[in-house]
């Protein structure tokens, strides 16, 4: 495993820090490989989600209890989640870690991958007949494996931060989408949120400049005040939105997971909850097969991923192209859809599930008996 940053297991959490909404599928995979003991004192969870649309009638809501759960899915700051993985890695006895080290250059071989990888002792060679390019939206692997991407600009800028809602948010999960992008409120452990506010790229930099009162003013204009006065903003945090999906999963002896494979709008919280998914499937396979890399199985891989990845991207960007486009005709239709989401009970159950990450062929760890 080559990783460029230094572990940083040993930092304290900070009031600020991106939170990210783990599907129940994403908790059964993490428990199924070590990983959730080390996290679940940190993470809190979903009990309820609620999205409505800015100035229109209708919402929908989904509720854990009436899905027969005890959790639809749980937040977890995403530094709490690192620390847990590096603790599990750390119990791994097979594993070969170089960190911080830098993938540098790629040599095809007839059986696989030489990979040249600069560490703080000098360069290293590694021989590998099969490569997993888990390295991000411009991921290396990608682009020196020969699979080309198809890039979108929102043209949105996301903020995330810490609030305080005057009100419980009793495990509730909000979505909210307008004309200029979406908002979201997700609940965190005690009575804060992290709040996820998108404006229009042009809009950025007068919002990043905007002090405490005038962006909880601008937060409580776009979310509202279903949880009372919004308060004690932590440090925002903006991120530049984009789609970024490689047109393959797969090269020879050479596979993409995570955002390297598809990287997604983040209203959605869908990325890491997919790329779990792409992990935990290409771990299945691999499991006791004579060859990682054989062209058979990663033709299994691709195909097995397939149904997944394409209805979570299509979903993850028709919501946010369908729900922030002004056109006045399409009010009408987005709160019948949403009514309909709401109350046809079959509508609802298919959604729920899909919201907690149960898809396509989900790899085995994630899988549970719903009621
Ligand atoms: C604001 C925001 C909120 C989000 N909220 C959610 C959410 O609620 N739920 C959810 O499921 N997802 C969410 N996501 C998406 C989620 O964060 C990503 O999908 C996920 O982190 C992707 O993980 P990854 O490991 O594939 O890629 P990355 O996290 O980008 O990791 C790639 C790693 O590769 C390393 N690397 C890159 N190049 C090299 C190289 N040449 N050599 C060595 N190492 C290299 C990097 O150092 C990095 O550690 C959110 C994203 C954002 C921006």
């Amino acid at each position: 495993m080559v990783e460029a940053v230094a572990p940083r297991v040993g930092e304290q959490p900070s009031y600020d820090e991106r939170n990210l909404a783990l599907a129940r599928a994403t908790v059964n995979g993490l428990a199924a490989i070590g990983v959730w003991p080390h996290a679940v004192a940190q993470a809190t969870p979903i009990r309820h989600i609620h999205v409505t649309r800015a100035g229109e009638f209708g919402s929908v809501q989904m509720d854990a209890a009436r899905q027969g759960v005890d959790a639809l899915g749980w937040t977890l700051p995403a530094r709490e989640l690192g620390a847990a993985l590096l603790r599990r890695l750390d119990e791994c006895t097979r594993l070969r870690r170089l960190a911080p080290a830098r993938l540098e250059a790629l040599e095809p071989l007839p059986t696989g991958w030489r990979a040249r990888i600069r560490t703080a002792e000098g360069t290293v060679e590694v021989d590998t007949p099969l490569l997993v390019g888990a390295d991000g939206t411009a991921s290396f692997v990608r682009e020196r494996v020969g699979i080309s991407a198809e890039h979108y600009d929102y043209q949105q800028t996301l903020f995330v931060c810490t609030v305080t809602p005057e009100r419980d948010h009793v495990h509730r999960a909000y979505e909210r989408f307008a004309d200029n992008g979406p908002v979201a409120l997700l609940p965190l452990a005690g009575r804060r949120c992290g709040l996820v506010l998108t404006v229009p790229r042009e809009e950025a930099d007068a919002v990043a400049a905007l002090d405490d009162d005038g962006f909880i003013a601008l937060a409580q204009e776009r979310f509202g005040w279903r949880l009372g006065r919004l308060s004690r903003p932590g440090r925002r945090h903006p991120y530049a939105i984009q789609r970024v999906a490689a047109r393959e999963l797969v090269a020879p002896r050479a596979v993409l997971v995570g955002n390297a494979a598809q990287t997604v709008h983040p209203i959605g919280a869908q990325g890491f909850n997919l790329g779990l998914r792409d992990a935990l499937t290409l771990a299945e396979l691999i499991a006791g097969a004579a060859d990682p890399g054989a062209e058979a199985l990663l033709a299994t891989y691709a195909a097995r991923r397939a149904a997944d990845r394409d209805g979570t991207m299509a979903m993850s960007h028709g919501l946010v192209r369908l729900a922030c486009l002004p056109q006045p005709l399409l009010g009408p239709l987005r709160s019948i859809a949403m009514l309909a989401c709401d109350r046809v009970p079959p509508l609802q159950r298919l959604l729920a599930r899909r919201g907690m990450g149960f898809r396509g062929e989900p790899p085995r760890a994630v899988l549970e008996r719903l009621p």
